[in-house]
């Protein structure tokens, strides 16, 4: 029911989606399983372009730019964010089923404590809803099956408290 998301096994991220010759790099290294840290020298309306696209796509990563030098260069540090995220559902979704699981075992529990005395409380209750009136001596004593057996309850409830 719930599949525990793994860790991506390398550096492989997913690309954005534009596909400019400065997107082309700049998925060239969110593509590549080693490289960790991308740099890339560019003037201001390049280095924006890449941080909307990045932003744009959600991209795994972490970006700041570096202004040691000129052009400044947009530094871009993948990272897990997303398998975070998909592992956080994945705790959630784990801690909702031992929560039905343990709601549906307590029920169970409790019935089996309560038994015979809830299944008859609740018997009753439905076929004193769903009859009319009693008519003395006409559930037949001698068959047994679900509809029977109810009337059969009732009739023997009904001699003790009429
Ligand atoms: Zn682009």
């Amino acid at each position: 029911m719930c599949d525990e998301p793994l860790p991506a096994l390398d550096a492989r991220r997913t690309p954005v989606p534009h596909s400019c010759e400065d997107c082309a790099r700049l998925n060239a290294f969110l593509e590549s399983p080693t490289e960790r840290v991308g740099r890339f020298p560019l003037n201001e309306k390049r280095r924006f372009h890449l941080e909307a696209e990045l932003r744009f796509s959600q991209a795994d990563a972490l970006w700041t730019t570096q202004r040691d030098a000129s052009p400044y260069t947009l530094v871009v540090s993948k990272n897990d964010t997303s398998y975070r995220k998909r592992h956080g559902e994945w705790t959630k979704c784990v801690v909702h089923a031992e929560l039905v699981l343990r709601e549906a075992f307590d029920q169970a529990t409790l019935r089996e404590l309560l038994a015979e005395q809830f299944d008859d409380s609740m018997q009753m209750r439905m076929v004193r809803r769903a009859l009319p009136p009693p008519v003395q001596g006409m559930a037949p004593e001698s068959k047994r099956g679900p509809p029977t057996h109810l009337a059969q309850a009732h009739s023997k409830q009904s001699r003790h408290f009429d």
